[in-house]
């Protein structure tokens, strides 16, 4: 059964079209079944009718004429109730719907099955028999197992069939979402360019060989052409990047290198295999290798190997390399698996946004497009991206949502986003001096989170007044190794010098989850529950001491250092970490160098540390949400899984509640209290913040902009009042809804966007 399974989907998989497909699922499971009729029929979603797409048994004349309403026939019915329904004698149940021209009018019995994707039905696959019987329980489950198995590549080749124009009702389709997980913020508008590997690994055939230094040679050839292409690549992106982010080119060549991929490949070739054979095989364990790890940084490294064997095929295939393309000036690069190579290949002044079928915000691409400020959608899982060269999309980097034949409405609507975008960049510099200070005069720090020193340079110029979030694990992630206590205390050194005298938050490593060093591999079942943040670094002291250590003597004679905990679950965590901080601070001083104690400060992410905010906050000098976290933690949903991404919703009852809580809590031990999560880079989110007693928001720098101008435009009485409106409402759409209607009655509907347009709450 398992078997049968398995080939079923891999053809499907194999067909070209969504009507191959479909046929190839109808013969397959009428044979499996030994049924006399299979048929498919599909929801059309913008007539809402029911589409006879595919049969075996029924007179094929009648496919794309049968057609029923959505709660019509038994096929409606199935829809409707989305289960299963089977009859031994279909004809007598009172919502049979004969159609002439099919000829089932023999056909006694009916099992029909849902297929639902993300909730959503599909469609119905259908079995009929002469014999008036019921189908029995295995038979029924065999039917419902290949609907369920089957309901995502009906879902793509659904999009692949709209996406060539018309809908099944044979109307234009418009405004066709596919959803993914938000990569790096921004809206872009453009054409889609589809990039695509150069050569094929997976159909290079084995060959013997003898000439083994012919072949030696041709390698050693195509292996020189490719660095040659990525360095080059690399120095393009020079000028735009900082050299943090051009040491993920030195990392991505080091793949490259004799020690590694290509000895391997030169052994096989020694044994007699031919060159590209011999990549394939090693390229392509690799790849199994690493698609297999769990932890999801060395999974992405998958791909990075899998593109770089491509092209070295290319080469040795004598083909040209896609450097040379034509890019239309408002590009949307898009591919199966964007790779940093990939995005250096398009002149930056013609590059507007980014999509990826795989990835998520771990991938180097998404570090990168957010370094270089280019809207980002990864994950896009249903998106067809093989198909889409040339069409009108646009990308919404806020809300992870990628929308093709954009009707005018939509682009609009997005227009005015992107309108507003520049606008908002050129009223800061009106604003960038200005203080941010509510109508009735209440002050607010916005504060900026870094990570690359591209954030910096941007913070900077968009008036940032210090670091609430220094995410230090990003300079560790772009390295090959642990950086040494100097090098760490350099790149400290560089962000307090930057911001100087404004204070800058480190935070110690925040490892773990979704973040992972390549050369510290942490391999676990559920990451986000394991082993991270705090977690690794006290069981680690000697990575903790050395960070302080490095911290401390880089902010000497400056004194702007803040110090922050992430991940804390416990007291002891705080103690045993204030332990360690405390005594490092000693030994610097007993070193003989002049600095003062940073202030100490707790980040609270975790629903544990809601309900001990008092007990934590005794013991530090701040506190600090996280707010990305803790919506994690306190709803239970993966913030990377794009499965679950619908149930992630910041404005959930629940996480307002217990940011409530929290500014109550600390405001009563006289700590100060800042959130550096995502929500606070959001207009509504930040009214909401300062309502509560928020005083410090740290943010992206690109949303900075955007929020003080909201905050400036406000008083607190108002802002107020929204809030004991909204931590009235018991649902999530309806604490966004009455957000965003406070905000149009306030004339404020300019601050309600960006809302994803596919609605994802
Ligand atoms: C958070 O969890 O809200 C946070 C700011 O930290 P990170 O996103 O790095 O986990
Ligand atoms: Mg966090």
């Amino acid at each position: 059964m398992l078997n049968l399974l398995r080939r079923i989907v891999q053809e499907v998989n194999a067909a070209p079209g969504l009507d191959q497909a479909l046929r190839v699922i109808v013969t397959r499971v009428r044979a499996a079944m030994g049924t006399e009729v299979c048929s498919i029929y599909l929801l059309d979603p913008d007539s809402n009718r029911y589409f006879l797409m595919a049969t075996e048994g029924l007179n094929p004349d009648s496919i794309g004429k049968v057609t029923l309403g959505h709660s019509e026939g038994l096929v409606g019915l199935v829809g409707v109730r989305e289960e299963p329904l089977n009859l031994d004698d279909a004809p007598e149940h009172p919502r049979y719907r004969y159609f002439p021209d099919t000829g089932e009018e023999k056909f006694r019995s009916f099992l029909g099955v849902p297929i639902i994707h993300h909730r959503k039905v599909l469609g119905v696959l259908v079995v009929q028999q002469q014999d008036s019987r019921l189908f029995d329980e295995g038979e029924e489950a065999f039917l419902v197992t290949v609907s369920a198995q089957l309901a995502a590549v009906i879902a793509h080749g659904e999009a692949t069939g709209i996406l060539s124009g018309l809908s099944f009702a044979g109307q234009q389709a418009r405004d066709v979402c596919f959803k993914g997980a938000a990569g790096a913020n921004g809206v872009a508008i453009g054409h889609a360019v589809v990039s695509y590997p150069p050569a094929d690994l997976n159909v290079v055939p084995n060959k013997l060989i003898t000439d083994i230094g012919g072949e030696l040679a041709q390698l050693d050839a195509a292996v020189a052409a490719v660095r040659l292409d990525i360095e080059n690549v690399g120095r393009e992106l020079a000028s735009r990047i900082r050299p943090e982010e051009r040491a993920l080119f030195d990392v991505y060549l080091g793949i490259l290198d004799e020690q590694a991929l290509t000895g391997e490949v030169k052994a096989l070739i020694q044994k007699g295999h031919w060159a590209q054979g011999a990549l394939r095989a090693v390229v392509l364990e690799y790849v199994s290798h690493f698609e297999a790890i769990a932890d999801s940084y060395l999974r992405e490294r998958a791909v990075d190997i899998r593109d770089l064997g491509q092209r070295v095929l290319a080469y040795l295939q004598k083909q040209s390399s896609t450097l040379q393309r034509e890019y239309p000036p408002d590009t949307i690069l898009i591919s199966e698996e964007l790779t940093p190579a990939m995005l250096g290949e398009v002149p930056r002044d013609r590059l507007r946004g980014l999509v990826s079928v795989r990835g998520s915000s771990n991938s180097h691409v998404a570090i990168l497009a957010r370094a270089m400020n280019l809207p980002c959608v990864l994950g896009v899982v249903d998106m067809p991206a093989g198909k889409l060269e040339g069409m009108e999309m646009i990308v919404d980097g806020y809300n992870g949502e990628v929308f093709g034949y954009p009707s005018a409405e939509l682009i609009t609507y997005y227009q005015r986003i992107v309108e507003e975008e520049k606008q908002v960049s050129s009223d800061l510099e009106k604003l960038r001096d200005l203080p941010c200070r509510t109508e009735d005069g209440q002050d607010i720090s916005l504060w900026v989170n870094t990570g690359l020193m591209t954030d910096v340079m941007r913070s900077l110029s968009h008036g940032a007044e210090g670091v609430g979030l220094y995410r230090t694990e990003v300079p560790f992630m772009i390295s090959e190794r642990f950086p040494s206590e100097l090098e760490q205390r350099d790149c400290y050194r560089e962000q307090l010098e930057a911001f100087y005298p404004n204070p800058v938050t480190m935070r110690t490593l925040d490892i773990g989850g979704d973040k992972t060093l390549p050369y510290f591999p942490i391999s676990e079942e559920n990451p986000f529950l394991g082993w991270r943040g705090i977690r690794v670094t006290l069981d680690h002291p000697e990575i903790f001491l050395g960070q302080v250590r490095a911290m401390i003597k880089a902010s000497e004679g400056l004194d702007n250092l803040r110090i922050l905990l992430p991940m804390i679950s416990n007291i002891s965590e705080v103690e045993e970490a204030l332990r360690l901080i405390y005594r490092v601070y000693h030994e610097v001083r007993e070193d003989g160098i002049d600095v003062v104690m940073p202030p100490i400060g707790a980040m609270i992410e975790v629903p544990s540390s809601v309900f001990q905010v008092k007990e934590i906050a005794e013991r530090v000098d701040f506190i600090s949400v996280g707010s990305n976290d803790l919506t994690q933690y306190l709803l239970a949903v993966d913030r990377n899984n794009p499965r679950v991404a619908n149930l992630y919703q910041p404005f959930h009852p629940a996480v307002l509640h217990a940011l409530y809580k929290i500014s109550l809590d600390a405001q009563a031990a006289g700590k100060p209290l800042s959130i550096c999560g995502e929500l606070a880079g959001d207009p509504g989110g930040a009214i909401i913040l300062t309502a509560m007693g928020y005083r410090f928001l740290s943010m992206n720098a690109v949303n900075l902009p955007r929020v003080k101008l909201v905050l400036r435009s406000i008083s607190m009485e108002w802002a107020e009042d929204v809030l004991r409106r909204l931590l009235a409402c018991d649902t999530p759409q309806l604490v966004r809804s009455t957000l965003e209607s406070c905000l149009r009655e306030a004339g404020f509907e300019f601050f309600t966007r960006p809302s994803g347009k596919a609605g994802s709450d």
